[in-house]
């Protein structure tokens, strides 16, 4: 039987044993770092790539 099986890592791709407590992370850090790209993948944003910052320059001419 092989015991020894070995993945890469998602996140870094180093080699991480089946034994290891973070698998298939090769470290909790790596495991942090999926979940957090998971998280922010299931609530990104709709594409706003187009939208334009706030423009508050439109010629009006400040009157004090
Ligand atoms: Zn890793």
């Amino acid at each position: 039987m092989s015991k020894g099986i070995i993945v890469k890592c998602p996140m870094c791709k180093t080699s991480v044993k089946r034994c290891n407590e973070y698998f298939p992370f090769c470290s909790p850090r790596c495991q942090t770092t999926d979940l957090g790209n998971w998280a922010s993948d299931t609530y990104s944003i709709p594409d706003r790539s187009d939208a334009q910052p706030y423009d508050d320059d439109e010629g009006q001419p400040v009157i004090h």
